[in-house]
């Protein structure tokens, strides 16, 4: 074992697991999803004990070994999982059934055992969702969204958006061939709306009466010297920025959303309404986001 991080094998030394969660990933080590997870959980306790038996762990997991991971966990006590890089993909050949937003998704961040087997959800749509509605107050239904990026993070906003029927969507991304991928890997999942792809960064929608929210899906603002990935001044209208980025909690892009008097928040409400997601599902409770956010030590 390293730190607080297991590998597979530690686990079989473990005492009897009477509910397991953990989340699955390579590297891991960095993860902070036990502080968030366990937080909630000794909370959930004291309205019901049977939480008390609820542990969740971070478990480094090779890309090769997954398969062989996923039917011991459940064989040792596991019950709810997460993945991160570089798992949230393969698995899904591993799966006994796939949640319908997932699907479309094109990816999988938690799994849960049900009696065939583990079934996949990815719950970082809702945690966007709900991590707009915190920041803004307004519902992604509410704006017209721009969504910089697209890859696995891009593709579960945009779906997102689809989903609750935000008034318009576009996507911008370095790679404009990579967008014009995921627009059509999404049409090809029936849904209908039209989005648009933006060859060079604007707002197509400054006319419209409703606000334009820029959501940042890229991995740029990861590092602290890293650029904003767009230039701000280039749009007009009633503009709301959210950075899915959370560390560091106040990239480029924020900074220039800040400067222009613009509502933004960075990628940690999100980070949270995801991890509250996982645990709703495995424990069929609503859980309370409020001791996940103060567990938070970046
Ligand atoms: P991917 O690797 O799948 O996609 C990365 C995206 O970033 C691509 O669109 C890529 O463009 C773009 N990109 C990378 N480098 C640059 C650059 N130098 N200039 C412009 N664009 C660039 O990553 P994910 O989709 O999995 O994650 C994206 C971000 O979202 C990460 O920062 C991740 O940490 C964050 N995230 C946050 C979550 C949260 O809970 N807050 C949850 C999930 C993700 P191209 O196609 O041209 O290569």
């Amino acid at each position: 074992m390293l730190d607080d991080t297991f590998l597979l094998d530690d686990l079989l030394a473990l005492p009897e697991i009477e509910v397991g969660l953990a989340v699955l990933g390579c590297p891991i080590k960095h993860s902070i999803s036990p502080q968030l997870h366990n937080a909630a959980l000794e909370v959930m306790a004291l309205k019901d004990p049977r939480f008390r038996h609820w542990n969740y762990r971070k478990i480094e997991v090779y890309p090769t070994d997954l398969k062989k991971a996923l039917p011991k966990l459940a064989e040792l006590g596991f019950r709810g999982l997460n993945l991160t890089i570089p798992h949230k993909v393969d698995v899904l050949p591993l799966l006994s059934s796939i949640d319908e937003q997932a699907r479309v998704m094109g990816a999988v961040n938690t799994l849960n055992w049900e009696k065939d087997g583990w079934k996949g959800y990815n719950t970082d749509g809702v945690g966007l969702s709900r991590a707009i509605f915190q920041a803004f107050k307004l519902g992604m239904q509410e704006f017209n969204v721009l969504v910089l990026g697209a890859g696995g993070a891009a593709r579960a906003a945009v779906a997102q958006c689809l989903f609750e029927g935000c008034k318009n969507v576009a996507i911008f991304n370095r790679s404009s061939d990579r967008a014009r991928e995921l627009c059509h890997v999404l049409k090809k999942n029936e849904i209908n709306q039209d989005i648009e792809l933006l060859e060079s960064f604007s707002n197509p929608y400054a006319g419209s009466s409703e606000p334009t929210l820029v959501i940042n899906a890229t991995s740029l603002g990861l590092r602290l010297d890293d650029p904003s990935p767009v230039d701000l001044n280039l749009l007009s209208g009633k503009i709301y920025v959210f950075d899915m980025v959370y560390n560091p909690p106040f990239t480029n892009l924020l900074k220039q959303a800040d400067e222009m008097g613009y509502l933004y928040a960075n990628g940690l409400g999100m980070l949270v309404g995801q991890a509250a997601k996982s645990l709703e599902i495995w424990s069929g409770r609503e859980v309370s986001t409020e001791a996940m956010s103060q567990a938070v030590h970046i």
